[in-house]
């Protein structure tokens, strides 16, 4: 296999002590021995370190689900990519439409946190995805390629060899509306066909996750199709057994 398929939960603002330390648990067991995909759980900055403990000895990673564009000092609110960094992540969210929608978070303030989190020793997920609008006028295409472009002309190709896509249609997050595999395949495609335009080793290593409403009755055929690496999933990764069964689509 070129490429190890990842499956990412991200918790978003949800959760207190008590319900991680359950969902925790039930990912755990859930999951058991061998599993194909690399699983990742991006839980809310407060609670890394108890996820840390928690899955301590497994295979499951944490991530960060947003860092700050500057390396350090007086920005209030802020968490660090050091910080993330410092208590066990391997990978931080960049990008996700809740952050470009809600907090109008620009292609270069991504570019630079793409930066300090490879600067740091973890990899990026850098997501991307066009507004129903955007699909439906048909700038899809240019959309997704400009939000990823936009990235390379600042880090440069190569930086995509430890790094991580996730295509995520801004119309199918948290909706309930999921790409067909068709549609998302056709994407990834593009996406990957963009990169290898560049650098086609870059290209073929690539993993690009496709997110947007992923439940265990669609995973399966998502994931099966030859450019889709694996899923950032959201709601339904609150849900251990849900999570599970999608990280097992995984074959
Ligand atoms: C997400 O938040 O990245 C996401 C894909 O959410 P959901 O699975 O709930 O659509």
């Amino acid at each position: 296999m070129i490429r190890r398929p990842l499956v990412a939960g991200n918790w978003k603002m949800c959760g207190c002590r008590s319900d991680i330390q359950a969902l925790v648990d039930g990912v755990l067991v859930g999951l058991g021995g061998e599993i194909a995909a690399e699983v990742v759980v991006c839980p809310p900055a407060v609670y890394l370190d108890q996820v840390m403990s928690q899955i301590i000895g497994s295979e499951i990673k944490i991530a960060g689900q947003n860092c700050a564009s500057a390396e350090k000092g007086a920005y209030t609110g802020e968490v660090s990519a050091s910080m993330l960094a410092d208590v066990g992540c391997q990978y931080v969210i960049i990008g996700h439409s809740e952050r470009r929608q809600l907090f109008l978070e620009q292609d270069k303030t991504i570019a630079e946190k793409f930066k300090l989190i490879q600067a740091n020793g973890m990899i990026p997920i850098l997501c991307v995805g066009e507004t129903l609008e955007q699909r439906q006028s048909d700038n899809a295409n240019d959309v997704v390629g400009g939000q990823l472009e936009a990235v390379i002309d600042e880090v440069g190709v190569n930086a995509f060899f430890d790094a991580v896509v996730a295509y995520e249609p801004v119309w199918a997050i948290g909706t309930g509306l999921t790409a067909t595999p068709e549609q998302a395949q056709e994407m990834h495609a593009y996406i990957r066909t963009l990169v290898a335009r560049k650098e086609s080793g870059v290209a073929e290593k690539l993993r690009v996750l496709y997110g947007g409403s992923v439940k265990p009755e669609n995973a399966r055929k998502l994931f099966s199709q030859s450019d889709i690496d694996g899923g950032l999933v959201g709601g339904a990764s609150l849900e251990a057994k849900k999570f599970v069964a999608i990280v097992k689509a995984v074959i």
